[in-house]
C-alpha cells in the first residue's frame, strides 16, 4: 500500500481536466497547457549525504542506481504496450510541442495525465490509459478472462490471477492453430527475461560489495527471485532488511491493473536510512505505554498491554523508478502486500523524509504564507512537521483496539462501518499532538524539546498541514476528518481567523482542545458509538465559508513535486533511458 498525501481527485478542482479532455480529442494541448500542467510538479532537487556509507556500500549504491533504471525500463512496458516506442519518437522531437510533451510524459511515464483521470496529452494514443495497463490483451474482456477462468485447474487460476504473471493470447506459429486465440499465462521471468536478468546481475554485484549482512541476503535472495518468479523468501529478507543502505525493489502494487487488482507493477526505491530519524522513532516507541496509560478517557477504556507495533523505517531517497515514480510521488509505503509474508512476519512501514521535505517546501511553504496570519509564518517547521506524521503513524496503535459493546466482543471497526476510517484518522492526528504534548510535558530532556517555542511551531505547522490535506476534498476520509479537527478547534476558539482572512493558533486553547477531541474519538471508539460519529461527521465533517474561502486562493500552488536525483546522478550518471 501507498500513501501520496494527495488524493487523485485533484483535477476536478484544477479546472484543467475539461480543457484537456477536449484538446486531447484534436491535436492535444498545446505548448502553453502542456506547460502549465506541468507546473503543477514543482522540480526539487532531491540529495542524499552518503559521508557516513562505508566504501563498500557506496560501491553498491551505483550498482543498486544501475539497477533501479532497468525498472523503469520493464514499467514503461507494463504500463502500455506503445509506451517504448512512443517515448523513442518523442526524444527524437526537439520542437517546442515535442519537448514539452517529452517532458510531460516522463512525469507520467505515459501519455496519460496522472493529475487528469490519466486522459491522453497527446494525439495518436488511446483516450485513456488502458485499464488493464499491458497485463491483459488489449482487446481481452473481462467476461473472456472470466470464462477462460472456469475453464482452469487450481494451480493454473492461481497462475492466471496471480500477481506475479501477465495474460498473453496463443498466437505463436509453433502453437496448433486450434488452440490460437485462447488466453494463457505467461510469468513475469519469461515476460521480462532480459532485463530481469541484468537487474539480478546488478544485484548479486551489489552484494558482494556490500558489508551489511542483511541487505547481502536480501540482494541474492531478490536477485534469485527475479529468475525463479517466486518472491516469498526475498519478501521474507526484506522484513528483516535492516542497513544504512536500504533498497526496495521488485514487482508490488496492483494499482495500475484497473481490471482486476491483481498484476504488481515494478517499483524502486532505493534509499538511506536516516538515523537519527530511526532513533526518534526508538524513543517514541519507547513511551507509547506511558502515552496509553494517561490518554484523556476513562480508565477502563485504556489498553494496559498495548500490542507490539509493525516496524517502520525513515529513510531519504536517492532513486526512485517505475511504479514508484509517475505521477504523484510517494511519501511513504506499506510493504509487502503477499498475504503469507504478512501472517508470518508482518508489514513494514517506510517513510520517505526527503522525498516529504521536498512536497512540505514546494506546497506547503507557499500555501501558509498565504494562510497563516504575518506574525505566526515564522513558526512552520518543517521537523515538527515530519515529527508529527511519526507520531501519527504510531498513535493508530494506541487507543481502543478490542471493545465490547453490549456483551459483544467486537472492534471499533466493526461498529463504526464506514465512519471508521474518517473517525481513525483524526484519532491518529488529534492523539499524535496529544502524545508530543504529553511528552514535551513530562518526557524532560527526552527527544521532545518543549516549550512555549516549541508548542507554537507544533500546533501552527498543524494548522498549515490541514490547507494542505483540505485542499484536495473532503470527500475523502483523510480530508473528513481534517474537516472535523478544524472546526471543532474553531468552536473552541483554539483556531481563530483574522479581519485580513488569515488564520492563527491560541496554543493554550489549543492544548484544551486537543485533549478533548482525543478523549470524544477515543471515547467513541471504546464505545463503538455509530451514531455518535455519525452526528459528528454530519455537523463537523465540512469546512466552513472563511475556510473555503482560503482554500480557494489555493489553486495556483504546485500540487506536488518532479524529483530530481542528483546524488544518483552523481553517483552512477544519467539514465539512459532518460537520455
Ligand atoms: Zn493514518
Amino acid at each position: 500500500m501507498r500513501m501520496r498525501f494527495v488524493a487523485l481527485t485533484v483535477m476536478i478542482m484544477l479546472g484543467i481536466s475539461a480543457v484537456g479532455q477536449q484538446a486531447a480529442k484534436a491535436k492535444g494541448p498545446g505548448v502553453a497547457e502542456l506547460k502549465k500542467m506541468t507546473a503543477r510538479f514543482a522540480t526539487t532537487e532531491l540529495k542524499v549525504d552518503l559521508s557516513k556509507l562505508s566504501d563498500g556500500d557506496r560501491r553498491a549504491l551505483a550498482k543498486l542506481v544501475q539497477a533501479a533504471w532497468v525498472i523503469d525500463d520493464i514499467f514503461l512496458t507494463q504500463y502500455w504496450s506503445g509506451n517504448h516506442d512512443l517515448w523513442a519518437k518523442l526524444k527524437k522531437d526537439n520542437s517546442e510541442v515535442g519537448k514539452a510533451r517529452q517532458r510531460y510524459f516522463w512525469i507520467n511515464k505515459s501519455p496519460w495525465s496522472a493529475l487528469d483521470g490519466h486522459v491522453a496529452f497527446m494525439p495518436g494514443v488511446p483516450e485513456h490509459k488502458p485499464d488493464g495497463a499491458n497485463f491483459y490483451p488489449a482487446d481481452m474482456k473481462k467476461e473472456d478472462f472470466e470464462k477462460w477462468l472456469k475453464t482452469l485447474d487450481e494451480k493454473q487460476r492461481a497462475q492466471a490471477t496471480g500477481f506475479f504473471t501477465v495474460i498473453k493470447k496463443m498466437d505463436a506459429p509453433e502453437i496448433p492453430e486450434s488452440l490460437h486465440g485462447r488466453l494463457s499465462s505467461v510469468p513475469y521471468s519469461t515476460e521480462y527475461e532480459e532485463q530481469l536478468e541484468k537487474m539480478a546481475k546488478l544485484l548479486e554485484e551489489a552484494a558482494r560489495l556490500t558489508d551489511n549482512a542483511t541487505l547481502k541476503r536480501f540482494l541474492t535472495t531478490r536477485a534469485a527471485a527475479f529468475r525463479s518468479n517466486d518472491y516469498y523468501e526475498s519478501d521474507v529478507a526484506w522484513m528483516d532488511l535492516d542497513a544504512p543502505l536500504d533498497i526496495t525493489i521488485g514487482p508490488y502494487e496492483t494499482y495500475n491493473d484497473e481490471i482486476f487488482g491483481y498484476k504488481a507493477s515494478y517499483e524502486v526505491y532505493v534509499n538511506l536510512r536516516d538515523d537519527a530519524e530511526s532513533k526518534k522513532l526508538e524513543a517514541f516507541s519507547a513511551k507509547l505505554q506511558d502515552t496509553e496509560n494517561n490518554l484523556p478517557i476513562d480508565a477502563k477504556y485504556r489498553n494496559p498491554k498495548i500490542g507490539s507495533q509493525a516496524p517502520i523505517r525513515v529513510v531519504n531517497t536517492v532513486y526512485a523508478g517505475g511504479d514508484g515514480n509517475h505521477g504523484v510521488q510517494t511519501a511513504a509505503y506499506n510493504l509487502p502486500n503477499d498475504e503469507r509474508v504478512v501472517a508470518e512476519k508482518g508489514s513494514k512501514r517506510v517513510m520517505l523524509k526527503n522525498m516529504q521535505q521536498a512536497k512540505f517546501d514546494k506546497t506547503l511553504v507557499p500555501i501558509s504564507r498565504r494562510v497563516l496570519a504575518k506574525d505566526e509564518q515564522k513558526d512552520l517547521s518543517f521537523e515538527w512537521f515530519f515529527t508529527h506524521i511519526l507520531a501519527h503513524e504510531l498513535t493508530h496503535g494506541l487507543g481502543p483496539h478490542q471493545i465490547t459493546v453490549e456483551g459483544r466482543k467486537t472492534t471499533p471497526r466493526e461498529e463504526l462501518k464506514e465512519l471508521y476510517s474518517a473517525i481513525e484518522e483524526a484519532k491518529a492526528d488529534v492523539t499524535g499532538l496529544f502524545m508530543l504534548q504529553y511528552l514535551m510535558d513530562n518526557d524532560k530532556g527526552g527527544l521532545v524539546q518543549g516549550g512555549a517555542d516549541n508548542e507554537r511551531k507544533l500546533y501552527t505547522t498543524f494548522l498549515a498541514s490541514t490547507f494542505r490535506t483540505l485542499r484536495f476534498g473532503q470527500r475523502e476520509a483523510h480530508g473528513k476528518g481534517m474537516a472535523v479537527q478544524v472546526n471543532y478547534f474553531m468552536d473552541k476558539g483554539a483556531v481563530s481567523v483574522r479581519p485580513d482572512g488569515t488564520f492563527a493558533v491560541d496554543v493554550p486553547k489549543m492544548k484544551m482542545a486537543v485533549r478533548d477531541l482525543t478523549r470524544d474519538l477515543l471515547t467513541m471508539e471504546a464505545t463503538g458509538d455509530y451514531n455518535g460519529a455519525k452526528q459528528m461527521l454530519d455537523t463537523l465533517g465540512k469546512v466552513r465559508p472563511e475556510f473555503e474561502k482560503a482554500l480557494s486562493g489555493l489553486k495556483d500552488i504546485p500540487t506536488d513535486i518532479e524529483p530530481v536525483f542528483v546524488t544518483a546522478k552523481e553517483l552512477a550518471g544519467e539514465n539512459p533511458l532518460r537520455k
